[in-house]
């Protein structure tokens, strides 16, 4: 474990944090035993996600976050998952992560969204009570081994600078509000929102990381003075509405599926009965709110400033103002079994409270509507995410990590999945310390997993508005599906350390029978008269041999695996009672012809991904005769794999070829590791 055997010069950036109380000898007594291998700052979805995973790999870990009572907050809307976002949840699931799990427990209406659409873009999603949610997730992190947690503001971080470490500095650890300092070997930032962060109400303007909770400006000025590229962005939040003041007459009710399907490979239920689910209502906008947003434009500093807000979840004024249609969808969704509040999903407001109240009294069944807590907006800094290597460790300091919001995305989900990568990587640096340093990484391929997908578009493309995730950004959607992430990324979490025995065994029993599922059908072959004949099937007539599981893909709502077990009982009976392996076999059947097909394109990727670009390369060379901007693109994003630099814009295919003879030259050979790209 990491240990303080050497006197470092620190440097700690701005103002008045050079605390007396310690020296800058890192072997002062006071400090001795305020030491850990990872530090994560926030106490939000993707710190929560970091700590867990650090602490699971077996790293000694701090949890620093404002308070106890806000750790896994839910700041927004109180639901998880949804399409590409419940691709995500189950690849954090399948990594051991806590929040899929929590969201089994503490769910009022699991519905799979785009069920119209084929298995591989269904979009998982629940509205959650938050409050049990919370409470899920702390009684997860209070229960890990390892894991320390302190409610302390981190107003600096502790750098050393040293000639001997590649990018001339070094994180070791974190200085208080308060001026203690915890030194650490590596420290995790994932402050989400809160960077000199400020909300908006009308025109009123006040400094906060979200209502109720103080900003964090030390630190924001902190890594601007590092020398980060930071930008700024908005989000915001609707009003919240007293559950018992609509009238809920005439809207539409929308029910949870029957059954509820959970996002844990490692449930087969979720906690509450199907029919105990709570309904969310549907209602519309009317003209009235339109005219609302434009008499009111003069006094919502939020909407009229220029700093991007959320495109895939904007406020109620940015869809009146850039859609011009007449009426907007507004979910009204519960935020709890036992709250008297209702989210008013796609009502994000910032008008002053007034007129918000103005604007809620213009919606059907929301006439004499309770406005309970007003809707604001919050304007936040977040750090190029250009700035960080695949693993989410900065280019900029060495042991430093930033996940979640404060990489410019937006969303529960988002910032979990960076979480656990991060706090992987973090914690391999002090638990596989003595491997070869491309082995100490857990990195995820595009065509891994969305996960993969999400890393790789922010470290290599940036991004200038709050990034979310969707299927469409992913190319190997038939590949990455929600069903298959345990397939995809279990056992190499596994391998990592970051997956427990616990899991792992019950995923490679599920996979055991499914392989055997499989190979079972794909032996069972007869004719196409014989299929026709048992199933049904409009087949053409001839002699050709076809397996069930061909037969079991033809369509989605065609052949179920119950048919062929009454066909073939002696084969398939011990299948009867096994519902998830039915499922998965079904999907697998479906996507068996399309996935071989994609594998050839996943290849491709795959070796370019393996062919890695020299950290030493000087884009500047005459020998490379790059244009200005991608000399300039090239250099500040600095690609570590020719796939990488091949998608960042602006960089021709002629360049890459270049670049790829560069490397060839360089007689580079390709990572073989199975934890690296
Ligand atoms: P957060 O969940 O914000 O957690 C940050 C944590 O860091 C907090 O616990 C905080 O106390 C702690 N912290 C910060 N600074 C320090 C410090 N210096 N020292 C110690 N602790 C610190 N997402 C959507 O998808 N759709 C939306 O419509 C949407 N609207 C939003 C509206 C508002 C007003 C807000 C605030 C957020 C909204 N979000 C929305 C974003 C969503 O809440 C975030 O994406 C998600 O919570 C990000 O997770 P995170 O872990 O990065 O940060």
């Amino acid at each position: 474990m990491y240990k303080f055997t050497r006197v470092f010069r620190f440097k700690f950036f701005n103002k008045n944090v050079l605390n007396k109380k310690f020296s800058n000898n890192a072997n002062n007594q006071n400090v001795s035993t305020n030491c850990y291998d990872v530090i994560v700052i926030g106490g939000g979805h993707a710190g929560t996600e970091a700590c867990a995973a650090s602490a699971r790999m077996g790293a000694r870990t701090l949890l620093v976050t404002h308070k106890v009572e806000t750790i896994g907050e839910m700041s927004c809307n109180p639901s998880f998952g949804g399409i590409g976002k419940g691709h995500l949840m189950r690849e954090i699931d399948a990594l051991d992560g806590i929040c899929a799990r929590c969201c089994d427990v503490s769910g009022v209406n699991y519905k799979v969204l785009n069920k119209r659409r084929g298995p591989a873009v269904w979009g998982p999603r629940a509205q959650i009570d938050r409050k049990l949610y919370k409470q899920a997730v702390q009684k997860e992190l209070f229960s890990i081994k390892n894991l320390d947690i302190r409610c302390a503001a981190v107003d600096n971080l502790l750098i050393n600078y040293n000639e001997l470490e590649e990018c001339g500095k070094r994180c070791e650890g974190v200085v208080l509000q308060n001026g203690d300092v915890v030194y650490s070997h590596t420290v995790i930032l994932t402050t989400g929102t809160f960077l000199r962060a400020q909300i908006n109400i009308g025109l009123e303007t006040r400094p906060a990381g979200r209502v109720g909770d103080a900003p964090a400006i030390a630190l924001g000025k902190n890594l601007e003075s590092i020398g980060f590229r930071m930008g700024r962005l908005k989000t915001g939040t609707p009003p919240r509405i007293a559950k018992n003041s609509i009238n809920y007459v005439g809207l539409p009710l929308h029910y949870g599926d029957n059954p509820p399907i959970p996002f844990s490979f490692m449930n087969e239920n979720v906690w509450l009965r199907p029919e105990d689910q709570l309904p969310c209502y549907l209602t519309h906008t009317t003209s009235r709110v339109n005219d609302i947003v434009r008499e009111n434009l003069h006094v919502n500093r939020h909407v009229t400033e220029e700093i991007t807000g959320p495109r895939y979840c904007p406020s109620i004024e940015s869809k009146v103002l850039r859609f011009q249609a007449k009426t907007h969808q507004i979910w009204l969704e519960p935020e709890g079994l036992d709250s008297e509040l209702i989210y008013p999903q796609g009502l994000s407001c910032t008008l002053p409270h007034e007129q918000q109240e103005q604007l809620v009294h213009a919606i059907k069944g929301l006439e004499s509507a309770v406005v309970v807590q007003p809707g604001y907006g919050v304007e936040y800094d977040f750090i190029d995410p250009r700035e960080l290597y695949p693993t989410l460790e900065t280019k900029r300091v060495s042991n430093l990590f930033f996940a979640g919001q404060i990489n410019g995305t937006t969303g529960y989900e988002e910032a979990a999945a960076q979480g656990i990568v991060a706090g992987a990587n973090a914690a391999g640096k002090t638990v596989h310390s003595t491997l070869p340093s491309e082995k100490q990484k857990l990195t995820i391929s595009r065509t891994e997993g969305y996960t993969g997908v999400l890393i790789d578009d922010l470290t290599t493309l940036g991004t200038n508005e709050p990034y979310r995730m969707f299927t469409s950004r992913a190319e190997f959607r038939l590949t990455l599906r929600p069903d298959n992430a345990d397939i995809r990324l279990t056992e190499k979490g596994y391998n990592y350390g970051l997956v427990s025995e616990t899991r792992y065994k019950h995923f490679a029993d599920i996979k055991r029978k499914l392989e055997l599922a499989v190979s079972c059908l794909k032996s069972l072959k007869r004719h196409s008269n014989y299929w026709r004949q048992a199933l049904g099937l409009r087949l053409a007539k001839n002699t050709i041999e076809k397996s069930a599981f061909l037969m079991l893909g033809i369509t989605a709502d065609g052949i179920t695996v119950d048919q062929l077990i009454k066909l073939y009982p002696q084969e398939l009976d011990w299948l009867e009672n096994e519902n998830i392996i039915k499922q998965r076999l079904k999907i697998e059947a479906l996507y068996d012809f399309f996935v071989k097909e994609q594998m050839q394109e996943v290849e491709d990727v795959r070796r370019d991904e393996c062919l890695l670009i020299p950290t030493d390369i000087d884009y500047f060379s005459r020998t490379l005769s790059l244009s200005n901007e991608e000399r300039q693109k090239l250099s500040m994003i600095q690609p570590q794999t020719i796939a990488a630099a091949s998608r960042i814009q602006g960089v021709t295919p002629s360049t890459i070829v270049r670049i790829l003879k560069y490397v060839k030259r360089a007689n580079l050979t390709p990572s073989n590791s199975s934890n690296t790209i």
